[in-house]
């Protein structure tokens, strides 16, 4: 009897995920390559996460900025883009800066600007890219801008110097089936396009889809999806 190396599945698990992705690609139109995957790995140990890079993912998420640092501890300079993917107090900002590529969640005007403000010292050289967090389902539940708001406040948001804005973000609500996900998805994009129209600066990325809901999100125009579980298995309840 052989034992399976742990990284084998999480190589079969890329494939699947990459074939769902092209085939969804295809139907709106777009190169498989045009969705980049956010491998989500919270509650996932290092070693999976080394696994993850050796079977072909090149980026990762996390939710909580403490949990970062104790991987980016545990894995050294381990080449991979870090995401996160969860909400950001204020008084972590100058560590996620540090710690993460691009900041997914900017879900104020005043995050914003004091990202802005840490940018140039915490990492120097460059803009720091982020995307806008929206809650397009208008959910109690979740955090984001209300698409009222990012109207508003889209021109002092676009001009802040040391933050490069690559797009926006969202969260779908809980749905019993992935096909209920999809008005939210087009909202994403719907306001996407109505504030690139008013202002080009606003980049054009768009994450969201999830482990239950990617498949629909790539043919309603992600370009970035955030996958945890059908990469790295079942987490604990409540992560
Ligand atoms: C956990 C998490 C994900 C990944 O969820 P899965 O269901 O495991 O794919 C994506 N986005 C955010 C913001 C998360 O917190």
């Amino acid at each position: 009897m052989t034992s399976v190396p742990p990284g084998d599945a999480i190589v079969r698990a890329r494939e699947a995920i990459l074939a769902t992705i092209a085939d969804a690609a295809a139907r709106s139109d777009r190169p498989p390559d045009a969705v980049e995957i956010v491998a989500v790995s919270k509650t996932v140990e290092a070693d999976r996460v080394r696994a993850a890079v050796a079977a072909g993912f090149r980026a990762f998420g996390e939710n909580r900025v403490q949990e970062r640092q104790a991987k980016a501890a545990a894995l050294g300079d381990l080449h991979a883009e870090w995401h996160l993917v969860g909400p950001l107090q204020s008084n972590k900002a100058r560590k996620a800066i540090e710690l993460f590529d691009v900041i997914e969640s900017v879900d104020s005007l005043e995050l914003a600007e004091r990202l802005d403000r840490l940018a140039p010292e915490a990492r120097p050289g460059g803009q720091l890219r982020v995307l806008l967090q929206v809650n397009v389902d208008d959910d109690p539940a979740k955090s984001g801008f209300v698409p009222a708001t990012l109207e508003r406040q889209l021109e002092p948001l676009l001009g802040l110097p040391n933050v490069l804005v690559e797009g926006l973000m969202t969260v779908g609500r809980q749905v019993e089936t992935p096909e209920h996900a999809r008005p939210t998805f087009v909202a994403l994009r719907d306001l996407r396009e109505r504030l690139r129209g008013r202002d080009s600066r606003l980049g054009p990325a768009l994450s969201m889809g999830m482990t239950e809901d990617y498949r629909v999100a790539v043919e309603e125009g992600a370009t970035i999806v955030r996958v945890g579980r059908a990469i790295f298995g079942e987490r604990p309840a409540g992560r």
